[in-house]
């Protein structure tokens, strides 16, 4: 991306050494078209690089079959047969596909009420509102709530969501450490201790942004130890829980239920649709007062096209085959059972596993960039289909496969995934030998 008659071309400045021609350089991981639900097993279209490598065309193959291992599909809600994919076609029949409007002019239906009613009780708070985008419910929310002359503490590896909405809010951000309460601790008091007059308090509010389960890591925040923490210098705490939230505690009620806090302890309780509940968009929960302020000031309230029926329909499905059904009970213990298996098979054969042993994120280490493409070009030559990750999403010699666990997969989708791991694992040399 170089000069054009004198001008810099418009995307010039954002090629650097480690992410040029990207796409053409990765031809082989797996950003290929799927053409099934994300569901365990899905199917994947084929495709054929030109000689340079800068094109490519669909040959009409398919690969059929692939065990997938990177969908955020921790609940099997992403299907298309079922009661939750026969309620969505009902909605399409009763709303059509979309709302063609905003919340605050045509596009408030009774179902984004129902929902976001069930959707408190669920969580067991007062109030809840929905979004039709995940990433704008972070992104658009928290100028919202914070502004200039008020400070932002912002775990290091926060989705880039929190990071967009801290630099929109104009408030001043300090990044922690992740996860690391010394350094939370440390900042607060750089923050507003050292150099004030006694008594005196530089900020308007103090907001710890922080998620449940981190999706790069498979670390789950310290949540009691946050909440101290907020307690201690009166701050207030934004929880993130697209990752957790059905996927943790008993009865899939997320980080505050897994460590037994009540989620009203937390001032404003965040999550997304696209995970456990197999569909899109996102919520915010907590008292009465700040949803709706949300509702009145947040532009993706007032300014974006609110849900869609058939997604909203999916949502209220599967949540109440999860809050109310032997079905979801079991959902919820296999997910579980499935993410111990597998994390305490891949530890059995050397491999360095980041995270929590509850997470249903579960990165395994492949060190070298270098070794991305290769892991995942071998992975889906024995029919497995896996995310792998380098710099700059994550430090640069801690490239990594980062898989996501599903209630859907069974055991033997497991150990084969195990196995064929296992012998990459001795091609590439990166299992951990004592
Ligand atoms: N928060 C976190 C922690 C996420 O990982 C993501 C996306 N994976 C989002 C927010 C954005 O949500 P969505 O993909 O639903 O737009």
């Amino acid at each position: 991306a170089g000069d054009m008659d004198g001008f810099v071309s418009l995307y010039a400045s954002f090629e650097n050494f480690y992410t040029r021609n990207i796409y053409n350089r990765l031809h082989d991981v797996f950003n290929r078209p799927i053409c099934s639900a994300p569901g365990p097993v899905i199917k994947i279209m084929e495709r054929e690089f030109s000689q340079s490598g800068w094109s490519y065309k669909f040959t009409g193959k398919v690969l059929d079959g692939i065990v997938n291992l990177g969908s955020y599909n921790y609940l099997g809600f992403a299907e298309n047969s079922g009661v939750c994919a026969e309620a969505s076609i009902k909605a399409i029949q009763q709303y059509g596909n979309g709302v063609c409007s905003s919340r605050c002019e045509v596009g408030n239906l009774d179902i984004h009420a129902e929902l976001e009613e069930k959707m408190a009780r669920y969580l067991d708070v007062d109030a809840c509102v929905t979004f039709g985008m995940g990433f704008a419910t972070n992104s658009m929310n928290i100028p919202c709530l914070v502004g200039k002359g008020c400070l932002i503490l912002s775990d290091e590896l926060n989705h880039a969501s929190l990071v967009l909405g801290c630099r929109l809010s104009g408030a001043n951000v300090t990044i922690f450490k992740h996860n690391d309460m010394k350094d939370l601790e440390l900042k607060l008091r750089n923050a507003i201790v050292n150099g004030q007059p006694r008594g005196y308090r530089p900020w308007r509010k103090i907001l710890i942004i922080v998620e449940g389960v981190y999706s790069m890591e498979g670390s789950i925040i310290n949540l009691p130890e946050v909440l101290k923490l907020k307690k201690k210098y009166k701050a207030y705490v934004f929880l993130d829980e697209a990752h957790s939230i059905g996927a943790l505690g008993a009865t899939g009620r997320g980080v505050t239920e897994y460590f037994g806090i009540h989620p009203k302890e937390v001032d404003v309780m965040m999550g997304t649709f696209t995970k456990s509940f197999g569909a899109a968009g996102g919520y915010i929960a907590g008292t009465k007062s700040l949803v709706e302020h949300l509702r009145a000031k947040s532009h993706s309230a007032c300014y974006a096209t609110s849900m869609a029926p058939p997604v909203c329909r999916q949502i209220l499905s599967s949540l109440e085959v999860i809050s109310a059904t032997e079905e979801g009970k079991r959902r919820i213990q296999k997910l579980a059972s499935n993410c111990k298996m597998f994390r305490q098979g891949l530890k059995k054969l050397g491999f360095i596993v980041y995270g929590n042993d509850d997470s249903p994120v579960v990165p395994a280490l492949i060190y070298s960039p270098c070794k991305v493409g290769a892991f995942s070009r071998e992975m889906l030559s024995r029919g497995f289909g896996v995310v792998v990750v380098g710099f700059p999403a994550t430090p640069i010699v801690e490239a990594r496969v980062r898989f996501c666990i599903s209630a859907a997969l069974t055991e033997k989708n497991l150990q084969d995934a195990l196995d064929a791991i296992s012998s990459i694992g001795d091609i590439l040399q990166i299992k951990y030998k004592k």
